[in-house]
């Protein structure tokens, strides 16, 4: 994970947050090539969940809501995690952390960071969401939160959406926003956030029929996550046991990358039966239920989620594109990014800064950035060049030499095989275009 982050930061994809003022904890932003990165994994997303489907809506709702969504919701009462403090070295863990030995709070327990006994008090509730003031006064009349998930904004709005766009159920709706979670514990880089954005979608269907939608969806899903190029065997599923099931789920499945850090989820699907939508019609005393047009039966729709964190998805493309390799003798660090998912789809370098190379390198870079994001330079010898592009995962490297200036065709080099071809010059965007489908 250290070379990643330290990548990260070289070639400008993540840095941390407030950095200069010594960071602010486990909050990041995306860099010049990490914004491209991740934008490229949510258009795919938005893409494959709503252009692609006839059943599925968007939305983007804000990020505050009415405090009383998140009394009906359940986060309120429930979207705590029991916590445990170590009144030796301070540090606090969550009561189920697994490095803890014994039960917290009896004399036996022993703390995970400086091995004391005896030192770890009873847990304790925290509320995971941040709290903020609506208006001037600072009352408690005035508390609202920020979104602990996006899903709530979909389902007050699900009404909405059914009637303007005349969608009949089973339908979705596909939404794409930050959420905040005051995270008790943090970290691994842009794992686990206190700020971070998910990619959510809420399929709602008849009672009775979410078992078979929800195994539709688990299938869909992965099929979309092996789309982006990630190592199967680095892919499995984890089905929640009863204990780990969130106060919403009636099943739940996960799919899991196995990190440099682990076995870990980013991305969940879940059953949220109709407990959402049956909390919202009690709290708001407003009927939420649908009128079936085939049958005239009423009934308030069960709920298939599918929930993935675009920055947890990210780091999955970083991780799994990672390599270190020896390439002529010589070692290189490079991203095997699939290419559609890449922050720049080309490089362009002139070989020598003379005999009219930079003036035609110039022009093939024009040419190409109306179409793709692509980068031009110029600086320091092109096995450098190369190496600074293999880092970014630049799939292709344009070079114009001696032979460009006379026949008007350039060397494209492809970062994974290294092999040159030669390609007129005229014909690069089309080139390109077929390199990158998919
Ligand atoms: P975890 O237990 O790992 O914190 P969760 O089970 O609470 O996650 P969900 O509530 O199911 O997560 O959220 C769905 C997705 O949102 C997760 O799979 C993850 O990709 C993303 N996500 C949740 N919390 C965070 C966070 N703090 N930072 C980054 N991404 C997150």
């Amino acid at each position: 994970m250290e070379k990643l982050v330290s990548l990260a930061k070289r070639r400008g994809f993540v840095f941390q947050s407030s950095e200069i003022y010594g960071g602010l904890g486990s909050v990041w932003d995306y860099g010049p090539l990490g914004v491209e990165l991740k934008k490229n994994i949510k258009e795919r997303w938005w893409r494959s969940m709503v252009h692609e489907r006839q059943d599925i809506e968007g939305l983007d709702a804000a990020i505050l809501m009415h405090p009383k969504v998140w009394e009906a919701s359940g986060h309120v009462a429930g979207f705590t995690d029991p916590l445990v403090d170590c009144k030796q070295c301070k540090n606090r863990f969550r009561a189920d952390d697994a490095r803890i030995k014994g039960t917290p709070g009896e004399p036996t327990a022993q703390c995970p960071v400086c091995g004391t006994t005896g030192t770890l008090t009873a847990p304790r509730q925290f509320n995971l969401m941040f709290k903020t003031f609506m208006g001037p006064v600072e009352d408690q009349a005035a508390v609202i939160y920020m979104r602990p998930e996006t899903a709530q904004g979909i389902y007050v709005n699900y009404l909405n959406v059914l009637q303007s766009s005349r969608q009949k159920i089973p339908f979705g709706i596909a939404q794409v926003g930050k959420a905040f979670r005051n995270e008790i514990t943090p970290g691994n880089f842009i794992f686990r956030t206190r700020e971070f954005e998910q990619m959510e979608m809420q399929f709602f269907v008849k009672p009775g029929t979410e078992t078979e939608w929800f195994g539709r969806w688990r299938e869909e899903r992965m099929r979309w996550v092996q789309e982006l190029g990630i190592r199967p065997e680095k892919l499995r599923w984890h089905q929640h046991g009863k204990d780990e099931l969130a106060h919403y789920a009636a099943d739940a499945y996960d799919i899991q990358y196995e990190f440099p850090f682990g076995w870990q989820e980013f991305e969940g699907i879940h059953n949220r039966t109709d407990f959402d939508l049956s909390n919202h019609q009690r709290h708001a005393g407003k009927k939420l239920d649908y009128l079936d047009p085939a049958t005239n039966e009423r009934f308030i729709p069960y709920v298939v989620e599918t929930s993935a964190g675009a920055d947890r998805t990210t780091l999955v493309v970083l991780c799994d594109a990672y390599r270190e390799e020896e390439v002529e003798g010589e070692p290189r660090v490079v991203l095997k990014l699939k290419p559609a998912l890449a922050p720049l789809k080309a490089a362009v370098f002139p070989l020598v800064n003379k005999d009219g190379m930079p003036e035609l390198a110039t022009r093939i870079y024009d040419d190409l950035r109306r179409r793709f994001n692509v980068f031009y330079d110029d600086g320091g010898s092109i096995g450098r060049r190369y190496r600074r592009q293999d880092e970014a995962g630049t799939p292709f490297g344009i070079t114009i030499d001696g032979q460009s200036t006379q026949d008007q065709t350039v060397t494209v080099r492809d970062r994974d095989t290294l092999k040159q071809d030669r390609v007129a010059a005229a014909q690069l965007v089309e080139y390109l275009t077929q390199k990158l489908a998919g």
